[in-house]
């Protein structure tokens, strides 16, 4: 008998099940909506110009490829800081206070962050927004924290269910964490408006609760990246000792380089530095430091005026077509007489659409029209083009009738 004939087979990741759905299906007209990556108006896989211009600099420049610090690049760690929070912070000059670590992309801050509050913190519940993204629960179990939910979505309007999401709030025991998406929300697509994060930020400063946001979209709501940090910027003027993790897969389109962030707002340099020493000493047995060149090409882009000026260009170029993509779905559904209310897909924002179509008209989009998607019927906005919009609203027209 093998010495691994006791490890069971486990389930596929639904998310990358749909690809591999798609990958089998020979229908040339297959769309694949599953995958949480922009895809240009062909439908192909984006590199931005930006980062191309980047990566040429570093081409020429040579540079070493030595291991870097435990807590990755001080310099990005800064420029990721400055992205978030804004060059000109005043509730943080310098980021002096502010514990701050490179991570494996968006999931490695998360985790990281709740590797540290599994470790230090006394009460390392973590809230999470009732639907989440789905890593986001074995994330922090596996981190070692108490996962728990809190009401966000509302099915009948396919909007934010904000009085429960706000009597839930009022209902955790005082220095809970509790997981913001701070746009864009995976998967639903529906973020609270400003006024209620304000009512958000009071709410839980009044609480004694922890924010803990993960901007992994900074950018793809309103196409303008200081826009859309509005929830963290609000946050931080108002004094929480808040917890951020930022990925840079989506708004550089970095997605294989792993390009991450994940920082603490304390209360002086000496407890950012302890805290810091510690998320080097978990990082430390797990990876010992994070990739190079990633963090170099986005250095190299906040870095340099006209190629942040170019990126933040391009950067809203995505947003704008999937915003137009939302408008041709929309109306494509309308002109087809549906009897439905698709109001929802452009009320949404971000990559995603949560479309409310059920499980069983899930099912025969793919079957009869090779329309692929995941069980909860969130539509990646991103895999839409102008080439297969039609057809896609011939298909959800015919399986909603
Ligand atoms: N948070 C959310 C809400 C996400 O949707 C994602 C990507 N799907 C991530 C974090 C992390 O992505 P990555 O690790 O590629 O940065």
């Amino acid at each position: 008998m093998s010495r691994w004939s006791k490890v069971p087979l486990g389930p596929e990741d639904a998310i990358l099940g749909v690809t591999v759905a798609y990958n089998h299906d020979p229908n040339p007209k297959k769309i694949n909506l599953g995958v949480g990556a922009y895809r240009d108006d062909e439908g192909k896989p984006f590199v931005l110009e930006s980062v191309r211009m980047a990566e040429r600099i570093l081409l020429e420049a040579e540079n070493a490829m030595e291991y870097l610090p435990v807590a990755g690049d001080k310099t990005f760690v800064k420029n990721a800081l400055k992205l978030a929070f804004g060059s000109e912070c005043s509730a943080a000059p310098g980021f002096e206070n502010f514990a701050g670590m490179q991570t494996l992309s968006g999931t490695g801050a998360c985790r990281m962050g709740g590797e540290l509050l599994a470790r230090f913190y006394d009460a390392p519940d973590v809230y999470l927004p009732t639907p989440s993204w789905a890593n986001h629960t074995p994330i922090f179990k596996d981190a070692g924290c108490t996962v728990k939910g809190y009401t966000y979505y509302d099915a009948s309007t396919c909007g934010l269910d904000f009085k429960g999401m706000v009597a839930d709030i009022e209902k955790m025991p005082p220095s809970s964490v509790v997981l913001l998406h701070a746009c864009a929300h995976n998967p639903t697509g529906v973020d609270p408006s400003k006024a209620q994060w304000d009512q958000l930020s009071a709410l839980m400063r009044e609480k004694h609760l922890v924010p803990f946001f993960d901007m992994a979209y900074q950018g793809f709501t309103s196409g303008d990246a200081d826009v859309d940090a509005y929830a963290p910027r609000k946050f931080l003027k108002d004094g929480h000792h808040m917890i951020l993790a930022q990925s840079f897969s989506k708004n550089f389109g970095l997605y294989g380089h792993r390009v991450g962030c994940l920082s603490f707002a304390c209360d002086s340099v000496a407890e950012a530095q302890a805290v810091e020493s510690q998320l080097k000493i978990l990082a430390r047995p797990m990876y010992s430091n994070p990739p190079i060149h990633g963090v170099r090409v986005v250095n190299e882009i906040l870095q340099e005026k006209t190629l942040e000026s170019k990126w933040r260009l391009e950067m809203q170029g995505m947003a704008e077509r999937i915003t137009g993509m939302r408008m041709k779905l929309r109306s494509g559904l309308e002109a087809r007489g549906s009897a439905k209310i698709w109001d929802h897909i452009t009320s949404q924002n971000g990559m995603f659409c949560y479309s409310g179509l059920t499980p069983e008209q899930v099912g025969r989009l793919s079957t009869e029209w090779s329309v692929y998607l995941t069980k909860n019927g969130r539509i990646s906005m991103a895999g839409v083009t102008s080439r297969s919009v039609e057809y896609l609203a011939d298909a959800i027209h015919a399986v909603t009738k």
